[in-house]
């Protein structure tokens, strides 16, 4: 199975030890956010409780209206987005190189 390096704690973890895309592995970055959470208390509970309501609230009223939200959303943030896809499809053709790459091995 393949591993990653956190670069958090630094050590060689399997891949569903990390959150897709994280380059912390899911132990760390739960430290990481509690950490945050007791540093900044007022600011977890408008995160965590007003944020999904908020969403919820908004995709209950008007479909259309969160839908129009989500595109709007994509649209400012459509470099990062597409970042992360790319990181996705390179990593998906390093995948599929290995995997070439072992079928064309020479010897046997
Ligand atoms: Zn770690």
């Amino acid at each position: 199975m393949e591993t990653k390096k956190c670069r958090q704690c630094g050590v060689d973890k399997y891949l569903p030890e990390y959150a897709k895309g994280r380059r912390v592995c899911k132990a760390c970055r739960y430290l990481q956010i509690k950490k945050w959470n007791a540093a900044n208390p007022d600011r977890v509970e408008v995160y965590s409780i007003r944020g999904q309501e908020h969403q919820e609230k908004k995709r209950h009223r008007s479909p259309a209206a969160y839908r129009k939200y989500r595109r709007e959303y994509y649209w400012k943030n459509r470099d990062r987005i597409k970042q992360y896809h790319n990181d996705y499809n390179r990593r998906q053709a390093v995948e599929k190189w290995k995997i070439l790459n072992v079928d064309n091995q020479p010897g046997e």
